[in-house]
């Protein structure tokens, strides 16, 4: 059932629900945080995001479902661990993220910068490839998101691609990996499970 909740924002919805669907798909357990903050301590990409991961994880238990949905968090995290590593109780951060994205995605929530379709491209390089390729990630996205007719941005992409390509960072071939099937049929399986 959905209540009212007074936060610093007014009164919010709150949808006791959403815990317990991030908590069952994501399979973390957020009952165990207590909100020591020492994830967002150590998360290198708090500076850049609307909510550290402790304050989005105390959203998620409390229901604020909009709230966290329409979040940038989940998108700036870069699933590096440091949270998970640093945690006393072993929340499972990065499962949330992953599961907060994915449903933002379901629900077509907007985002005010590029990263959902940044994920969406970067993903499907892989399932289509078995692995990223960075050419083709870097062409796609920049076509999709309008970026490559910022002509004043051009130069210095340009220079950016000649110096990856030079230290071979850049390929120019699509990456062709053994068991490229396989990677496939994880995508397709994950789809089918939701
Ligand atoms: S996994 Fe995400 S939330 Fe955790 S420390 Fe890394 S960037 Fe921050
Ligand atoms: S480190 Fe763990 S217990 Fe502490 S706030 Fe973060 S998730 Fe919660």
């Amino acid at each position: 059932m959905t209540t009212q909740l007074v936060t610093n924002k007014g009164k919010e919805k709150c949808d006791p629900s959403f815990a317990k669907e991030v908590m069952d798909k994501s399979h973390a357990h957020l009952e165990r945080c207590y909100q020591c903050v020492a994830c967002s301590s150590g998360c290198p990409s708090a500076y850049q995001m609307d909510y550290p991961p402790h304050q989005l994880l105390r959203m998620v238990q409390l229901g604020l479902k909009d709230r966290v949905l329409n979040s940038n968090t989940f998108w700036i995290c870069l699933s590096c661990e440091t949270c998970a590593t640093r945690c006393p109780n072993n929340v499972e951060i990065v499962l949330v993220m992953d599961q907060l994205r994915e449903m933002a995605l379901k629900e077509n929530r907007k985002d005010s910068t590029h990263l959902p379709l940044f994920h969406n491209t970067f993903l499907s390089m892989v399932k289509f490839g078995g692995k990223t390729y960075e050419l083709g990630l870097i062409m796609f996205y920049m076509v999709k998101s309008g970026d490559l007719f910022k002509i004043k941005e051009l130069p210095s992409l340009i220079k950016l691609g000649i110096n990856m390509f030079t230290r071979g960072k850049l390929a120019i071939l699509p990456p062709h990996i053994k068991g490229q099937a396989n990677i496939k049929r994880i995508f397709e399986l994950s789809e089918k499970t939701g």
